[in-house]
């Protein structure tokens, strides 16, 4: 049993936050919360006052193979990936380099409050296969899978049909479901890198194994272009819906340049969206049309994105979510930006367990500062998303078991 005393911040819908001055946390042995209610004279582990504890945040587009690319401002997006991207990920073929990374990947998650992340893994099976070993030792709870590629990319990144979905499906046996907290997912990487024969080998594995899959979609204008030309498909949408890529566990990045009908279609499949603003405006790939997503009540998540995006930490990318709505010209409320990045986020990932800080709900936490005068349901999702001075949260908790401390020397692993 572990007893926390703090400010609670925490989504109950879309357009509801519920924020308590001062409650206890109380979290079981199985690391699920069991009670939130007022201090009543019980005994507590720590008194976090006057930081706010919130829901883990939810990352749900970013690349592992990428850390050490953040910042790297060569875009548009084709010029990016061969001058600066595909390079990086070739060297994810030597173990050491994955192991060192993996490490730092799972340590900038911690650290940033994310608890859960729907991740693009490195094409090489091995590295792959690292990274979970590495999610698995920081206790954190994770999407992941190897990028598929064979087509239209340096030769060494490319792996055929023929030994990248065997691989998958051995990652599949090994991780699908360890601990309850990590799932393998199937990743075209998107549509210029893929054969026809990959996106359909892949859109068969994730419903006969009923995996998520996920893949970059619409996000440049050159690329829509290459690849309508390269399938000889009237759109985007229609590769993918081919491959019976879209369906209700599919989850599409960027989405930034779809028509009218291609929403339609998205949103009748039960697809769900990653925005992913702060990488759409570092590589000058555009706006996400949020209007479009709201009007089909289509399931919105977002990604750092990382490396296109700037940032590991999850309230940054709300706050550049923001920026996007207004650039639009349909405005969002922050208890929204903050549906988006916890519960919201969760549930178009497909975890019902997580993203709120109710009774039953597993204790993914963080504990970050808030100024005093943020201290009412108005003020207190504005702070928390767009004080960008505001240091990185004192402590991140999964399940109850604290995976970085601030203070207390940074990570327990
Ligand atoms: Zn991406």
């Amino acid at each position: 049993m572990l007893v926390l005393r703090a400010r609670v911040l925490s989504p109950i819908d879309p357009n509801t936050v519920r924020f308590l001055d001062d409650a206890l946390v109380v979290i079981g042995g199985t690391g699920r919360i069991v009670d939130v209610r007022p201090p009543d004279g019980t005994p507590v582990d720590a008194d976090l006052r006057p930081g706010v504890l919130t829901p883990g945040f939810v990352d749900a587009h970013l690349h592992y193979p990428q850390v050490r690319k953040v910042g790297a401002a060569t875009g548009p997006l084709l010029d990016w990936l061969e001058g600066e991207i595909f390079p990086e990920e070739a060297r994810f073929a030597d173990p050491e380099h994955a192991r060192h990374i993996a490490e730092v990947f799972c340590r900038s998650l911690a650290a940033a409050g994310t608890t859960l992340a729907l991740v693009y893994g490195s094409v090489h099976p091995e590295a792959t296969d690292i990274l979970f070993q590495a999610l698995d030792r920081a206790g954190l709870r994770a999407i992941a899978g190897p990028v598929l590629m064979d087509e239209h990319c340096p030769e060494v990144l490319q792996l055929p049909p023929d030994q990248a979905l065997p691989a998958l499906e051995a990652l599949a046996d090994r991780w699908h479901g360890h601990d309850g907290r990590l799932q393998v997912a199937v990743i075209p990487r998107f549509a210029l890198s893929c054969s026809e024969a990959m996106l359909a080998g892949a859109g068969r594995l994730s419903r006969e194994r009923g995996l998520l899959a996920t893949a970059h979609l619409a996000e440049n204008p050159e690329e829509c272009a290459l690849a309508r030309d390269r399938f000889g498909t009237p759109d985007y949408l229609t590769i993918y819906e081919q491959a019976g890529l879209v369906h209700d566990r599919s989850v599409f990045a960027h989405c930034v340049h779809l028509s009218d009908s291609e929403w339609d279609r998205f949103a009748a499949a039960g697809a769900r969206v990653a925005h992913c603003p702060d990488s759409n405006f570092f590589l000058g790939s555009g706006h996400m049309p949020v209007e479009q997503v709201e009007r089909r009540k289509i399931p919105l998540c977002v990604g750092t994105d990382v490396a296109a995006g700037r940032t590991f930490r999850v309230p940054r990318i709300l706050s550049s979510a923001y920026d996007n709505a207004v650039a639009v010209g349909t405005p969002v409320d922050p208890r929204r930006l903050l549906w988006w990045g916890t519960r919201g986020g969760a549930l178009a990932l497909g975890e019902t367990r997580v993203g709120s800080i109710e009774r039953g709900m597993s204790a993914d936490l963080v504990w970050s500062d808030l100024p005093e005068w943020g201290d009412n349901v108005d003020c207190a999702p504005a702070w928390l998303l767009f004080d960008h001075d505001a240091p990185r949260p004192h402590r991140t908790w999964v399940r109850g078991r604290v995976v970085w401390d601030r203070e207390g020397g940074g990570y327990p692993w």
